[in-house]
């Protein structure tokens, strides 16, 4: 039998025929990185090959002296044997997923990926494969996202009664991917500034600087300590809940958009006043049609909850499917 493409190592995924890791966790030669979430771009790599699209936002999460390569979606380019290519993932800006062909072999790991429209990234593109290794963050039934356009509805609306009510509306969300998706999407509703946690505001710039259409923002920290927050939206990562950062919005209404506000109980447990779902991961039918769409004979699921997914391949789907685990942070990402 022909060696595995993509294999598991100690440091991550690696494919052997092309000397390169992908998203490693170790110090490597010669790193594809997917996109620039923190639990798929870590610092101490040789080289980092990424897309074009997502350079800047890699660049500015990695140690200064990075080196860095980018290629254009879609461009094929050799690593030792292999021929690499990056496509669309669809996750967050420039976020890829990578195929690796040698002879008439064709690997596709899909990165973090998600289905639905995102007016901040590049659609996802099916990529023809015969092995499809597949992120699984939201790899259950129970998961099925809504159009994100449709939840900005319920957030402009939760926003706009908070504000009639003389309170701040305070959405916690994660700071690169999330909170641009969102103030993409609220731009069909409003034309009013947002104000934004520090963490949120030189990623939320690269965006602008890529051409991404978001609202107006403006950070809470050059505003006056007395400035009346009564019916402003705040976009906080969930690490500022709960801090005395808080203080300064008064009275104020809390939410937290994420996949993981499915989940019955999360909302209350963590004390938010109002969960929205918004997920930039695929839920479980894009998960199911896009690795029938790959045409892939075999699976291999990482990244979550792997254990439904391989058995529903392996019994409805008829594909050699099989947990693939390597070591993951969970709620990070969403
Ligand atoms: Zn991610
Ligand atoms: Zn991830």
């Amino acid at each position: 039998m022909a060696e595995d493409l993509i294999q598991l190592s100690p440091a991550g995924l690696y494919c052997p025929a092309g000397g390169f890791h992908i998203d490693p966790w170790r110090p490597v030669q010669r790193a594809v990185i997917t996109h620039a979430h923190g639990d798929h771009a870590r610092g101490g790599m040789g080289v980092y090959v990424s897309s074009h699209d997502g350079l800047a936002l890699l660049r500015s999460r990695l140690p200064r002296g990075s080196l860095l390569r980018g290629v254009g979606y879609g461009r094929r380019f050799r690593m030792g044997r292999a021929w690499v290519s990056l496509h669309p993932a669809g996750h967050i800006l420039g976020s890829s997923q990578v195929r690796v062909e040698l002879g008439d072999r064709v690997w596709v790991a899909s990165g973090d990926f998600k289905r639905d429209p995102d007016p901040t990234c590049a659609p996802f593109e099916v990529v023809p494969c015969d092995t499809f290794i597949t992120e699984a963050t939201f790899a259950l039934p129970i998961y099925r996202w809504r159009p994100a356009s449709l939840v900005a509805v319920d957030i402009h609306e939760w926003w706009q009664q908070n504000a009639e009510a003389g309170k701040a509306s305070v959405l916690f969300c994660y700071a690169l991917g999330k909170a641009q998706r969102l103030l993409a999407e609220l731009a069909a509703h409003t034309a009013d500034t947002v104000y934004l946690h520090g963490a949120m505001v030189p990623l939320t710039r690269t965006y602008r600087e890529a051409g991404v259409a978001m609202l107006p923002t403006e950070p809470v920290s050059e505003l006056p300590a007395r400035h009346d927050f009564s019916r402003a939206l705040i976009l906080a990562p969930p690490s500022a809940a709960g801090s005395p950062w808080m203080r300064r919005f008064r009275s104020h209404v809390s939410g937290f958009a994420s996949g993981w506000m499915r989940v019955r109980g999360n909302r209350r447990r963590r004390g938010y006043d109002r969960g929205f779902i918004v997920s930039d991961h695929a839920d479980w039918p894009s998960l199911i049609r896009t690795i029938r769409e790959t045409g892939a004979q075999r699976v291999l699921a990482t990244h979550g909850r792997t254990d439904v997914l391989v058995r529903y391949l392996r019994e409805i789907e008829r594909v050699d499917a099989a947990p693939l685990v390597t070591p993951y942070s969970g709620e990070a990402d969403d």
